[in-house]
């Protein structure tokens, strides 16, 4: 059993507002192209993965940083993933650049290794975990801030470059 506090996502379902009107039904276009040959998912198992555009809808944030958060969601099994927040201090979560995976220990490590190692197709800027920052050049210890949620012990945080281009299928 894990000590695993209910985390209090401040606003993870904004208003009805913040969703583009163009998104629900526009994908079918997609459908008719020859199915990608080489099948690279090694670790899900029967769920067919349809090879469509992740979704740009996420938690209020910024289109592409939705959709690299779709792909990680789907792809580490993330229930619960906040985004644009308003924060007091310096955050990109009110900007809709940020992401906050509330993960256990080990998805965790799994998922901030892959943001690190495929951090330019993500569009991702640095992660925050376990009170470490890695902007890609390497893991800084980061001080106390006092609890488990401020030291990042139960959330993975990603922030992503503004305008980056990503293009991943979920
Ligand atoms: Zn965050």
């Amino acid at each position: 059993m894990h000590a695993f506090s209910a985390p209090r996502r401040a606003s993870s379902v904004p208003s009805t507002t913040l969703t583009p009107p163009t998104t629900s039904s526009s994908a079918a276009s997609a459908t008719t192209s020859s199915p990608s040959p080489t099948s690279t998912t090694t670790s899900h198992s029967s769920e067919a993965p349809s090879a469509n555009a992740c979704s740009s809808t996420l938690a209020g944030t910024q289109p592409a940083v939705a959709q690299a958060g779709n792909f990680l969601k789907e792809k580490f099994s993330v229930d619960s993933v906040g985004g644009r927040a308003g924060r007091s201090g310096a955050s990109d979560h009110p900007a809709g650049l940020a992401l906050d995976f509330m993960v256990d220990t080990k998805t965790g490590n799994a998922l901030a290794a892959y943001v690190l190692a495929h951090q330019h197709e993500l569009g991702a800027k640095y992660v925050i975990w376990q009170q470490r920052y890695n902007d890609g050049s390497g893991w800084s210890a980061m001080e106390d801030r006092g609890g488990e949620t401020a030291n990042h012990d139960d959330h993975v945080h990603v922030s992503f470059e503004r305008g980056a281009k990503v293009s991943v299928t979920c």
